[in-house]
């Protein structure tokens, strides 16, 4: 009978340690809900190589025209195409090298939890070996075999049961947890191998990028040593005006109740840094200062440096944030912003676009960054305005500001 107790106060005991496991034994590794896939980054490596092949497709297209010096234009065009991919292949890996971080952060994290149940259950397991160890052996037979009735070994019988359930559990638990920390590890050791190859791809994506841009410097200076193309660059540029003239239309109809809902200052803030002050091309109906002879030009051009940055004249609704495709090629990236007083700006041959179409902006909101994208042969801000869709001279609408008109050398003050 005293055996009987024994055994009973033991079993009790090892209940009570059981007890305690279960709680822990049923904890998963719970992913947040933010968790990154690797499906998520295989979408983006897709993308990667589409525009990959873009660029590589470009470069056949380049190669074609390589030796015809009246094609400068046209190869300009497509160094920007190559580079816009180039770019956006630059940041996709980029997204890609983040989401690695996040998954490989989300994995250690996993790994590191697995570990710690192992290790908890591993020192639970030890208390119950020491614990049998210290009472003596315990076997399932002579918990059985201590029974002094029918009942009383029905009773032990279960408990034996669970016993021996609780050691097969634990066991399998263990097991499996070292399983599941050998594939953490290999996926961990494979999410890093993979962000470090994103990083080498990352690099050569940028020495590509830097590369074409100081092809289309070359072409730059090759299209400015030729008079034609000079003027063609022009034809094409009043092309594009024409073939916007009808879209910003569409445009600001389809968003009037936007454009409405932003009010629009009386007056135009100069879009450059004020010492930004120099036109070099004035709009078509002003005669030249210098010549006495009017232009042809859709807007006005001031040179300032590459990256300079361009602000909204006035608060409104980015209507178009593109780079032009079509005759629109030759504005590059443009800019254009529809104002609830009716009139519209417009800001071209960009280096970068600041905002994207639909956005609400206020009056000297930078929009963009000065480059020479599209039919443009330095870097300036073309800068068009329009009044219900007819353009306008840029300069009238600057009449507190000192400007100036710079040809051939020469600068005059710029009446107004
Ligand atoms: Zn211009």
């Amino acid at each position: 009978m005293k055996t009987g107790m024994n055994v009973v106060r033991k079993v009790i005991s090892l209940l009570v340690v059981l007890t305690l496991l279960v709680p822990l034994a049923g904890e998963v590794a719970v992913m947040p809900a933010s968790a990154v896939t690797q499906a998520e980054i295989d979408d983006l490596k897709d993308q990667a190589a589409d525009l990959d092949s873009q660029r590589a497709e470009l470069q056949q297209q380049l190669k074609a025209i390589q030796a015809d010096k009246s094609k400068a234009l046209e190869k300009k065009r497509l160094l920007e195409q190559q580079m816009n991919a180039t770019q956006a292949e630059i940041n996709n890996i980029q997204t890609q090298i983040q989401k690695y971080s996040e998954l490989i952060t989300q994995k250690e994290g996993e790994l590191a939890q697995a570990e710690e149940q192992e290790q908890q259950l591993y020192e639970e397991f030890c208390q119950r070996v020491r614990y049998m160890e210290e009472e003596g052996e315990v076997s399932y037979w002579s918990i059985l075999f201590s029974s002094s009735d029918f009942s009383d070994l029905l009773d032990n019988f279960m408990m034996v049961e669970e016993i021996i359930d609780y050691d097969n559990s634990v066991m399998e638990e263990l097991l499996a947890l070292q399983e599941q920390i050998k594939a953490d590890k290999a996926d961990l050791e494979n999410s890093k191998a993979e962000q470090e190859a994103a990083k080498v791809k990352q690099v050569a994506a940028q020495e590509a990028l830097k590369d074409q841009e100081s092809q289309v410097d070359a072409l730059l200076e090759e299209i400015n040593g030729q008079e034609e193309l000079v003027k063609e660059a022009e034809a094409e540029l009043r092309a594009a005006a024409n073939a916007v003239d009808d879209e910003i239309k569409r445009l600001e109809q389809e968003m009037a109740d936007q454009i409405g809902n932003v009010p629009s200052e009386s007056g135009f803030l100069w879009p450059l840094p004020s010492s930004r002050n120099t036109l070099s091309s004035l709009f078509g109906t002003r005669k030249d200062p210098f010549t006495g002879r009017p232009g042809n030009h859709t807007g006005i051009d001031v040179p300032a440096p590459k990256n300079t940055p361009i602000y909204a004249a006035k608060s409104g609704v980015v209507t178009t944030s593109v780079y032009g495709s079509g005759s629109s090629w030759s504005y590059g990236n443009y800019v254009v912003v529809s104002h609830s007083d009716g009139t519209s700006t417009l800001y071209a041959h960009m280096n970068s676009r600041a905002v994207s179409k639909g956005e609400t902006v206020s009056q000297g909101q930078v929009v963009g960054y000065v480059g020479t994208t599209g039919r443009s042969t330095g870097n300036h801000l073309h800068f068009e305005v329009r009044v219900h869709g007819t353009r306008k001279d840029p300069v009238d609408y600057f009449g507190d500001k000192t400007l100036y008109y710079r040809s051939g050398g020469k600068t005059v003050l710029l009446p107004h």
